[in-house]
């Protein structure tokens, strides 16, 4: 697989399996993983100003303010800029149509073309359930029933919309996340190798 700047966004409700797949994913292709859940965690976890500004949030399974979020990304993202060439996958982030719209502005300053959205797909019924199962080893004060329900609600009204964002780019792929982890890796990684090779095919050059 070719190594220029790309992104790919997960998107897909809380206990989708976004984070596993996303960590295999850039694991074995080169991406940096960047996931907005486990940065916000580790500031609570270390009690900086930052974390104990965003925990009430978390703890309510409740979105974190949007300026607090772009701010965020835009510093990783330069960040990872300085450093070179840009792979990089999101997970949980974008999860509101302003902070969709800051990141197409970010991808766009950044002339860092968005690969993919894989969507992660599981039934409602299946969620809750694979949260509190989660939790028992997790250690999240966020995966109780109780949390794991409200996530889902924030989930429908506020992100799942950017499935239409991003179907209206063309960079959409739903994508089957009932099977197992292995088959569940196989559709993403078949969707990625298509749309490197379609990328390839616009710009021989990259
Ligand atoms: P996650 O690990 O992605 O399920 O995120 C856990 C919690 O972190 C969420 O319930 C939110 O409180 C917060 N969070 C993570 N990403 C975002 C985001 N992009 N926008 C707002 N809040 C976020």
């Amino acid at each position: 697989m070719t190594n220029h700047n790309a992104a790919l966004i997960f998107l897909g409700p809380p206990g989708a399996g976004k984070g596993t797949q996303a960590a295999r994913l850039a694991r074995a292709h080169g991406f940096t993983q960047l996931s907005t859940g486990d940065i916000l965690r580790d500031h609570v976890s270390r009690r900086t100003e930052l974390g104990r500004e965003v925990q009430p949030y978390l703890d309510a399974g409740q979105l974190v303010p949007d300026t607090v979020l772009i701010a965020l990304i835009r510093e990783y993202l330069s960040e990872l800029a300085q450093a070179g060439s840009v792979r990089v996958i999101f997970d949980g982030f974008p999860r509101t149509r302003d902070q969709a719209a800051a990141l197409d502005a970010l991808l766009g300053e950044l002339q860092l073309p968005l690969l993919l959205v894989p969507l992660l797909e599981v039934p409602d019924e299946q969620l809750v359930a694979r949260i509190v199962e989660r939790g028992l080893t997790s250690g999240r004060s966020d995966d109780t029933e109780g949390v794991a329900r409200e996530r889902q609600r924030v989930y429908r009204e506020q992100t799942a919309p950017l499935v239409e964002h991003y179907g209206a780019q063309g960079k959409l792929r739903a994508i089957d996340g009932t099977g197992t982890m292995d088959a569940v890796y196989a559709s993403l990684e078949a969707e990625l190798r298509a749309a490197d090779s379609a990328g390839a095919q616009e710009d021989p050059l990259a």
